[in-house]
């Protein structure tokens, strides 16, 4: 395929791990590409036309140079900085989480524009409202749904029964289980009517015509952090990614 040298790309700067004495590679999610790493030659520097425009959470307009290994940034003009909504601790530890969750879960080089609107609207969001960290399980859902992996929530994962009270997380059949096939010896993580309601609305939104609701109660938020534990394999490191910013350069 005959690719030009140059391109141009919108992102959002997940990452930055310094290179050499003056450079960065950064990770960032981008409309066209997906996510990807590139180089930003000698932004570490103070006189840098870079520097100051790449900053964490920041959405820019990007030229890249195709390069060998890493394609190299030639130039960057600010979209939206957040930096003012995500300067106070709480968050920036949820951009953070945000930052790493994508990071974690996205292959380089496999655009999803579904979830680079979710990207930006979350950074939107985080605007309007004082709590930032509880826009967190919303984002988890929606991320996972993005991601194919959000468990069902309208029937019983393992008999198909409308789930129209009570549930619990069975996380092996990959989502909510009805009372019906509560398996009595099994420890597991129940959800009320109410939770399973509001598990629902977080879920919706694009899916359907139902307005998405944005708090999760604190069950769900329970559950949901739950399966991206199980899928990730791991608990998030919360704070990881946004650390990255913070440390001064060398
Ligand atoms: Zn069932």
């Amino acid at each position: 395929m005959n690719q030009a040298r140059t391109y141009k790309t919108t992102g959002v700067v997940l990452r930055a791990r310094n290179l050499g004495e003056a450079d960065k590679i950064l990770t960032i999610f981008t409309t066209e590409r997906g996510k990807i790493d590139a180089v930003a030659k000698g932004v570490r520097r103070q006189k840098s036309a870079l520097s100051g425009r790449l900053e964490f959470m920041s959405e820019a307009t990007i030229s890249l140079h195709r390069g060998r290994n890493l394609d190299v940034i030639t130039s960057a003009e600010i979209l939206h900085s957040h930096f003012d909504a995500i300067v106070r601790p709480n968050a920036f530890a949820a951009a953070s989480m945000i930052a790493e969750l994508i990071d974690a879960f996205c292959e380089l080089d496999m655009p999803v524009p579904q979830i680079y609107e979710l990207l930006s609207n979350v950074l939107v969001a985080f605007d309007g409202v004082d709590e930032q960290l509880l826009l967190l399980p919303r984002f988890q859902l929606q991320l996972l749904d993005a991601l194919g992996l959000a468990p069902p929530c309208d029937e019983c994962v393992r008999c198909g029964t409308v789930l129209d009270r009570e549930a619990w997380l069975d996380l092996d059949s990959g989502g909510l289980a009805g009372h019906e096939c509560r398996v009595a010896w099994m420890n597991v993580l129940e959800l009320d009517a109410d939770d399973v309601k509001n598990f629902r609305g977080l879920a919706a939104g694009r899916r359907s015509q139902t307005r998405a609701e944005l708090y999760a109660r604190a069950n769900v938020a329970r559950a949901i952090e739950t399966i991206i534990t199980y899928h990730l394999g791991r608990r998030p490191k919360a704070g990881a990614h946004a650390a990255e910013f913070v440390t001064p350069a060398s």
